[in-house]
């Protein structure tokens, strides 16, 4: 006899629970009687496909495909979908719903090239790692006139373009991506970026802007990714064309339906990159670019060297990326600038900015002889940052390395130690950085507004970062984690809690569905006054406050949130939805403060014009967000980072609320980022989080058709006779009809034949 193969290993909590969820709804009686293909597990192999040779007791005896037979605990077996399924469009549509029946779904989808697959109202985008040849125009014309069944990006703009136009609403199209790797993979850096999100927003602004656009807004539109990309993205460790921003771009258009415009609105870039990242990353493409790129007269106007020169660049060990030519590069990106009609002379002062970014990086301090004070080295570095910046090199010299204090109505300037004068000078550079960011998009936005004719009407594509934890997690996981938990509750809300809702309020037969709810992880971040971000807040304002008292602090007013745990010293954990993630204080106050000094910025309005509009904007801005105080001569404003994120972040899912929304997720097939290859316990991870509780309800819901006649209920019921439709597919509630799935597509067969 043959040794009784195990159940399969739980893999975690959650695989097991996902797991035996879906195999309760199942009838594997019927599986037995009809001796139809099973899924066993074998520890070293994963899933295997077998057929069912003969049964006794608990114990069956199964046909693998290799040609052996082995024996199996009935239990331990799920049932396989008939062989007609391989492959199908959408889930939903599988007979048997089951973890293995999915990946197996996918994978021959996936080894076919065919990298998008339904999950219900849910589009799956699995990265193909390699050029796949779906994006042809004679593809594009093929969605447009719905000849190709298939699902497709394509088919999600398609569907949003017709729906605006049909309901004069608003549409969104939500891509985003989530890793429910945490617990499993704690002990690595599970921040898996490179899932696809920006290249499936390009194909979706692609698509929209062939068609609806015109040729001149089409090369417009498309353009305006080379500068996106060239300013906010980076190579990281998981991907080499990482966005370091969030972004969504509203697709404008008028009432006919033609593309007028359009409007990009960006969320926290990550600064601190530009003079601090790890080893093996770069910081944004741009600065290398421009060195590798930029023409004799500009070289010579910036003074600029090759990339290796700069510390800014050169301390990540990392200047290039493979297969990219940055020199090339920045031939695109200058005919981008052309395109959009951005000003040659603007051009020039955006990479004048970039140079004083590049040259602040340069300039040395030196310790003053028997003090702790230090003074700035004339060198080559703050020469040529003063000269690009538009002021005297002294000046720049003070701003760098004294701070001017207020005490009522006397200033005092006090010198700064080498670590405050580091500081001083890498927040110079992050500020003109970020401003020259934000400016940029400003500019690529009112290029559009010229030709603007809009209705108002718009498909807003949102592109924005996944979840994130990594070894040392700071402020910014922090507030990524709290961007993906809002737009989770978006996500829940929407596909989740409405269509139960909706089959309720009709009085349908329907047993709730429990689905996960991150309410509770959402007040811990969110209560006033006793949530993170408030307090994180209240400490910031302190003057003495640190690290550690910000965290005893939460420790002390949030352990009693199920979703908080205190851990030792400044650390803290916080179990998101998608898993824990362990979070370190270390900066976190100092970030928040985002501290804006008053002599650099005092410094910047007497500089080049340029400058000059940067400093009026920051302080405007600070201004206008709180009654901004000068303290000690730094800005100590009421409001950090965390709270105007969170307003950004509420704003932004308001406007979500008034759209109808489409979801795509962005799934990484395997973490090397290698072409057809696909890993199971990668992908299932992936799917675990929503994907799954999607695919529950939908399968086991019903569709919901709306009839519009005098009697609409008992006219549908009519017609449902006439076609034979058996009672048991569908339900009668008090004003709709709600199908099993699959249902309508034979209602609709039957129209077609008569
Ligand atoms: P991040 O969160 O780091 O910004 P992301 O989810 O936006 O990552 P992308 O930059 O869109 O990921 O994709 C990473 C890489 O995967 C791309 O540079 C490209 O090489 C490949 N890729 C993604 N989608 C496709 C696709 N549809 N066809 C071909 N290659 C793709
Ligand atoms: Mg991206």
């Amino acid at each position: 006899e043959v040794d009784v193969c195990q159940a399969p290993a739980v893999r975690s909590d959650s695989a097991a629970k996902s797991k035996d969820y879906l195999k309760s709804a199942e009838n594997m009686g019927f599986v037995f009687e009809k001796k139809l293909r099973v899924w066993c597990w074998l520890r070293e192999a994963g899933w295997q496909l077998g057929d069912i040779q003969s049964l006794s007791g608990k114990h069956a005896k199964i046909l693998l495909c290799d040609g052996n037979v082995l024996t199996f605990c009935v239990d331990s077996l799920l049932p396989a979908n008939p062989d007609i399924l391989d492959g199908i469009y959408d889930l939903i549509q599988l007979s048997y719903l089951n973890e293995p029946a999915i990946l197996h779904s996918l994978k021959c989808r996936y080894t076919a090239d065919v990298i998008y697959t339904k999950a219900g109202p849910l589009l799956i985008a699995l990265n193909p790692f390699k050029k796949v040849h779906l994006y042809e125009n004679s593809h594009v014309g093929a969605y447009r006139h719905k000849s190709a069944g298939d699902p497709h990006v394509y088919t999600v703009a398609d569907a949003a373009f017709s729906e605006m136009m049909r309901d004069a609403k608003n549409q969104s199209i939500i891509i985003s991506y989530q890793f429910d790797g945490i617990l499993t993979y704690e002990l690595h850096d599970s921040g898996e970026s490179g899932s696809g999100k920006t290249e499936t927003a390009k194909i979706a602004m692609q698509y929209l802007a062939a068609i609806w656009g015109g040729k001149e807004m089409q090369n417009k539109i498309n353009q305006t990714n080379h500068i996106l990309e060239a300013f906010g993205n980076a190579k990281t460790l998981r991907n080499d064309n990482s966005s370091r921003f969030g972004k969504l771009v509203d697709i404008q258009f008028t009432s006919s339906g033609r593309i007028c415009g359009t409007k990009i609105q960006t969320f926290l870039l990550e600064k601190s990159r530009v003079v601090q990242r790890p080893k093996g990353e770069r910081s944004y493409h741009i600065f290398y670019q421009l060195c590798a790129g930029a023409p004799p007269h500009l070289r010579d106007k910036l003074n600029l060297k090759a990339a290796s020169e700069y510390e800014y660049l050169n301390q990540s060990d990392c200047l290039s990326v493979s297969h990219v030519d940055d020199a090339q590069m920045f031939q695109i990106l200058m005919k981008a600038l052309n395109i959009l009609q951005i000003y040659k002379e603007d051009q020039e002062n955006a990479f004048a900015m970039l140079a004083v970014v590049l040259w602040l990086g340069n300039v040395k301090f030196q310790l003053m002889e028997n003090e702790n004070h230090v003074r700035v080295v004339p060198g080559e570095g703050v020469m040529s940052a003063a000269k690009l910046m538009g002021c005297e090199v002294h000046e720049l010299m003070l701003a760098l390395s004294t701070r001017t204090i207020q005490a009522g109505n006397e200033n005092t300037v006090q010198k700064l130690t080498l670590q405050q004068a580091i500081h001083t000078r890498d927040a110079l550079a992050k500020m003109i950085y970020a401003s020259l960011f934000d400016w940029l998009i400003e500019q690529v936005n009112i290029s559009f507004e010229a030709s603007k004719r809009s209705t108002g009407r718009c498909i807003s594509i949102l592109d924005i970062y996944g979840f994130e934890s990594f070894h040392n997690n700071c402020l910014e996981q922090f507030c990524i984690n709290y961007a993906n938990e809002r737009l989770q509750q978006h996500f829940i809300r929407h596909l989740l809690k409405l269509e139960q809702e909706e089959y309720a309020q009709d009085g349908i037969d329907w047993s709730n569905i429990d689905f996960m709810d991150n309410t509770e992880c959402l007040n811990l971040f969110e209560k006033k006054p006793l949530g993170l971000l408030s307090l994180l807040d209240e400490e910031s304002n302190f003057p003495n406050a640190t690290d550690l008292t910000f965290a005893n602090k939460i420790h002390q007013h949030l352990s009693s949130n199920p979703c908080f745990k205190g851990e030792k010293d400044r650390a803290f954990r916080i179990h998101h939805y998608a898993g824990e993630v362990l979070y370190d204080t270390c900066g976190f106050l100092e970030k928040n403060r985002d501290t804006l000094y008053s002599d650099a910025i005092q410094l910047m309005s007497c500089s080049c014009q340029l400058l000059q509009s940067f400093a009026f904007r920051l302080l405007h801005h600070y201004e206008s967000l709180s009654s901004a105080q000068w303290l000690n001569g730094a800005d100590l404003r009421k409001h950090g980072v965390g709270t105007k994120f969170k307003v950004q972040m509420f704003r932004l899912v308001q406007r979500l609320e008034n759209t109808t929304p489409h979801f795509i997720r962005c799934i990484k097939p395997n973490t090397k980022k290698l072409p057809g290859m696909f890993e199971d316990d990668c992908v299932m991870d992936q799917l675990r989080c929503c994907v799954l509780e999607v695919l529950r309800i939908f399968r086991y819901g019903f569709l919901l058709e709306d009839f519009y006649m005098e009697d609409p209920l008992s006219a549908s019921v009519a017609i449902l006779r006439q076609f034979n439709i058996l009672p048991e597919m569908y339900q009668i509630g008090y004003t709709k009809l709600f199908f099993h799935s699959g249902q309508i597509a034979a209602l609709e067969n039957a129209r077609k034949n008569t």
